[in-house]
C-alpha cells in the first residue's frame, strides 16, 4: 500500500488512473487510443473540452462573465501572460509576496508594467501571511497565491479591496468552498488538484479584458483563447481528458463543499496530531498553516533521517520537505484519502514513544 503525500504532480484518484489507462487502449469504444484523435474531430475530443468545461462552471458556480480557458505553460506562463494582458507599461499592478510562488511573478511582472510589492513575509521565511497591508485603489489589479506550496501558508480570507483579483490557485483550486466569481482572473497549473501536468487552468472575468495597448502574440492573448474556445492551437488532449475525469469524480464526491470537509478533517487530525507531539515542530503561524501542505521539521534534526526512514518502509511517499524549507512536507490534495492521513498520524505517535 502505498500512501502518496507528493506536492505535485500528486495523487488522483484512483478511478481516473483506470479510466484513463483504458481510453489509451480504446477511448470511448472507438476502436481508437484518446493519444491519435484529431483534436478538431467534433465528435471526439470536443465533447471532452466541453464536459471539462461545463464542470468547472458547475462545480466553481461561476457567472456568465467568467470564461473557463485550458492552456499550456503551467502556472509559470501564468506569471508572465497576466501582466502582458492586463498591465499597460504606466500601469501599476498590486502583488503579495508570500513565498517562492508568490515571488515570481512579481519579478515577471516588471517586464511589462510598475510592480507595487504591498507586504511580504520574506521576513520571517514566508511563515505567515500578512494581515495589514493596503491596497492603493489605483491599483490595476491586485495578485495573491491562495496557498503557499513550498512554505505551507495559505489566504483563509479574501482581501477586502474594489481592486480586480488575481490568484494563483495551482495548489488549492477546488479544495474549499470560495466565491469564484469575486476574482477577475484565477490560473492553476492542473497537476496539483485537478489533474495531469501539462495543462493549466485559467478562469477569466472577460470584462477585464481589452484594455492593454501592447500588440500581444496570438498564443498569449486570452481573448483570442476564449474566441477559439481553447483550441487556438492543439491543445493538450490527454491533460485536459484527465482533467475532465478528476472534475467528474469531484462531482461524484459532492463538489467541493463535499471535499472540503474531509480536507477539514484530513488538516485537524495532521495537525492535532503534530501539535500533541513536541518531537515536531510545524513552521507556520497556527492561523495561516494550509490545509493542502503541511510543514513541519524536528525539535531534534538529527531524528529527520530516522523518521524519513520509516515513512518509506511504510509506503509513504512524497514526505520530504522542499529543499528550499527542510524538513517535511505533507500534501493533502482532494484526492488523497482520509485513511493515509490516519496511517501517517499512527506512525507519527508511534515515532514519538519511542523517543519519548
Ligand atoms: C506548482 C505551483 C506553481 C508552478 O506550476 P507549473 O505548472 O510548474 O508552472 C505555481 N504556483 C503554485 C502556487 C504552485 O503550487
Amino acid at each position: 500500500m502505498i500512501h502518496n503525500f507528493n506536492a505535485g504532480p500528486s495523487i488522483l484518484p484512483k478511478q481516473v488512473f483506470e479510466q484513463a489507462s483504458r481510453a489509451i487502449l480504446n477511448f470511448n469504444d472507438t476502436g481508437l487510443s484518446i493519444l491519435e484523435i484529431g483534436h478538431r474531430t467534433t465528435t471526439l475530443f470536443q465533447p471532452v473540452l466541453d464536459e471539462a468545461i461545463a464542470l468547472t462552471k458547475e462545480l466553481m458556480q461561476l457567472d456568465n462573465d467568467h470564461e473557463v480557458l485550458f492552456l499550456h505553460g503551467g502556472a509559470t506562463t501564468q506569471f508572465f501572460q497576466v501582466p502582458m494582458n492586463l498591465l499597460n507599461e504606466n500601469e501599476t499592478a498590486a502583488y503579495l509576496d508570500c513565498g517562492t510562488w508568490g515571488s515570481k511573478p512579481i519579478k515577471e511582472a516588471k517586464l511589462f508594467g510598475n510592480v507595487n510589492v504591498v507586504a511580504s513575509s520574506k521576513d520571517k521565511n514566508y511563515t505567515y501571511i500578512p494581515r495589514d497591508f493596503v491596497i492603493p485603489p489605483d491599483s490595476k489589479y491586485f495578485h495573491y497565491t491562495t496557498n503557499n506550496t513550498i512554505e505551507g501558508t495559505q489566504m483563509h480570507f479574501v482581501p477586502d479591496t474594489k481592486v480586480p483579483l488575481v490568484a494563483d490557485m495551482s495548489s488549492d483550486i477546488l479544495s474549499r468552498v470560495m466565491n469564484f466569481n469575486r476574482f477577475s482572473l484565477i490560473y492553476a497549473g492542473a497537476q496539483k488538484n485537478i489533474g495531469a501536468a501539462g495543462v493549466n487552468l485559467v478562469v477569466v472575468n472577460k470584462n477585464i479584458l481589452g484594455t492593454v495597448s501592447r500588440a500581444l502574440p496570438s498564443m498569449m492573448d486570452y481573448r483570442k483563447h476564449i474566441e477559439n474556445g481553447s483550441m487556438l492551437n492543439t491543445p493538450p488532449v490527454f491533460a485536459i481528458y484527465v482533467c475532465m475525469l478528476t472534475l467528474r469524480w469531484l462531482k461524484e464526491q459532492g463538489g467541493v463543499a463535499a471535499v472540503e470537509k474531509i480536507n477539514d478533517q484530513k488538516a485537524a487530525l495532521l495537525y492535532d496530531t503534530l501539535d500533541s507531539i513536541p518531537v515536531f515542530k510545524p513552521t507556520v503561524a497556527k492561523a495561516d498553516r494550509s490545509k493542502m501542505n503541511a510543514v513541519f521539521v524536528m525539535e531534534n534534526p538529527e531524528l529527520e533521517k530516522e523518521f524519513l526512514d520509516l515513512c518509506k518502509k511504510e509506503g509513504m511517499v512524497g514526505v520530504k520537505g522542499h529543499r528550499s524549507v527542510g524538513g517535511f512536507r505533507i500534501s493533502l490534495y482532494n484526492a488523497l484519502p482520509l485513511s493515509s492521513v490516519e496511517v501517517l498520524a499512527a506512525l507519527m505517535k508511534h515515532f514519538a514513544l519511542k523517543h519519548a
